[in-house]
């Protein structure tokens, strides 16, 4: 199983990807992950990613690219992955493709977790998190007994910077923007699954093992 999981923040692709790995025994492997080890075996690449970080500036396209090579190059990702974080343009994507044609790997499928707008901003601006001790709840979802106090320990609940509405109404606009043309590449090599990520976990989860399933002909 060869997967790239795809998702607008707050559609639960984390939770989707901890089952599949769970199911598949593959790794789940991020950009985020790839480059921090690149950067911690100091790996060429890794050294000039971590210079361009150092400098707060982006990591060029080419060095991304190499990395996403090393990573995908190790053996634990010889029998399956989760790829999550990358590709996110078009060029991306076909420097994906070179990769994985050199390692004669083919893309099981692409998995786009689908969740319309108004329901991740309602989702994602209602999370409050403890301030002492890191549990998380959900105004409507999952409400403390008491409001803005942790059942577990008493705290005092916030909302993460991240999770207000302005600023996750602008990572949906910049997460559209960037994905549509990915769509439209994999709908292309008839790899691309869309499953509706409304439905409860479990269903979402049983859509997206039969839909990869039929893909690998199981
Ligand atoms: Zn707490």
């Amino acid at each position: 199983m060869y997967i790239l999981l795809m998702g607008p923040p707050g559609a639960g692709k984390g939770t989707q990807a901890e089952k599949l790995v769970d199911s598949y025994k593959i790794p789940h492997i991020s950009t985020g992950d790839m480059f921090r080890a690149a950067v911690k075996q100091g790996t060429e690449l890794g050294k000039e990613a971590k210079r361009y970080m150092d400098a707060g500036g982006l990591v060029p396209d080419v060095v991304t690219i190499g990395i996403v090579r090393e990573g995908l190059s190790k053996p634990e990702c010889a029998k399956g992955f989760i790829l999550d974080g990358f590709p996110r343009t078009e060029e991306q994507a076909v420097a994906l493709d070179g990769i994985l044609n050199d390692l004669g790997i083919k893309l099981t499928g692409v998995v786009n977790i689908v969740v319309p707008d108004g329901e991740l901003v309602a989702r994602v601006t209602g999370r409050r998190i403890c301030k002492a001790c890191g549990a998380t709840y959900h105004v409507s979802f999952n409400p403390t007994k008491v409001d803005g106090v942790c059942d577990k320990c008493s705290g005092s609940l916030y909302q993460r910077d991240d999770d207000k509405e302005e600023t996750v109404k602008n990572r949906l606009k910049a997460y559209h923007s960037q994905t549509e043309p990915l769509i439209e590449y994999y709908k292309k090599q008839g790899v691309y699954l869309e499953i509706d990520g409304t439905q409860a976990i479990d269903k979402v989860y049983a859509d997206v093992k039969a839909s990869l399933e039929k893909r690998a002909g199981r």
